[in-house]
């Protein structure tokens, strides 16, 4: 391995203060747990954030990919709002190369996963062994999870995410810098949770993720 290039990889996927300033601003709420930008737009700004596998406060986080730039966002949901997830698990269980090759991304998602674990120090997280996001490794049910995976691991590793972009051509492509005015960037970035959003693709063994500032109740209704 050229080690100059692994030095510069490693360097631009280190969060800045500025990077994570844009990301509670792309967001609207405070990040926590990034530990990593594992896209980027042309311009620098961040595309995707790579959370830590287990969170600051304990949880195992498997949700390691989170797409956070506005324009893809909403370039996505609404392929989501047409339908396309529907389409896309008809052609998973009727396409066996497909259904392989999506296999194999759910494996890449989770060394990818290990691979952050490592270098963040975090180490395994084997509460969440063999759970990636997104519905992987059979179904489709989170297309911004798919994405975010595609953006961070480049072309030809999730195949249904290499399709979602290539199906919102028409509103981003990689080759352009789409963050003028998509995001506002006056005032203090948010402090407060004020997203519209939950959290993208987390799988029903999370639960509910806890409001960040009130207190866990343990003696709560135990179903
Ligand atoms: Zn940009």
């Amino acid at each position: 391995m050229e080690s100059n290039t692994a030095a510069a990889r490693d360097e631009s996927r280190k969060p800045t203060a500025h990077d994570l300033e844009v990301l509670s601003r792309q967001l609207g709420r405070p990040v926590r747990d990034v530990v990593e930008i594992p896209a980027r737009c042309i311009c620098g700004n961040p595309l995707v954030a790579a959370t830590a596998p287990r969170l600051s406060n304990g949880t195992p986080f498997p949700t390691t990919f989170y797409l956070t730039h506005p324009v893809v966002t909403s370039a996505v949901s609404r392929l989501e709002a047409a339908g396309v997830m529907n389409e896309m698990n008809e052609q998973l269980a009727g396409d066996q190369e497909l259904s392989a090759a999506y296999r194999s991304a759910h494996e890449a998602y989770l060394a990818a996963r290990n691979d952050i674990g490592a270098r963040s120090g975090i180490g395994s997280v084997p509460e969440i062994d063999g759970v990636s996001a997104g519905g992987m490794p059979t179904r489709v049910k989170c297309l911004h999870v798919l994405v975010g995976h595609s953006l961070a691991a480049g072309p030809g590793v999730n195949p249904l995410g290499d399709e979602a972009l290539d199906r919102i051509r028409e509103w981003w492509t990689a080759d352009a810098c789409y963050c003028d005015r998509a995001w506002d960037t006056t005032g203090e970035p948010p402090s407060k949770d004020l997203s519209r959003h939950g959290p993208q693709g987390l799988p029903e063994i999370m639960g509910r993720p806890a409001p960040a500032r009130k207190t866990a109740n343990p003696a709560g209704a135990g179903e």
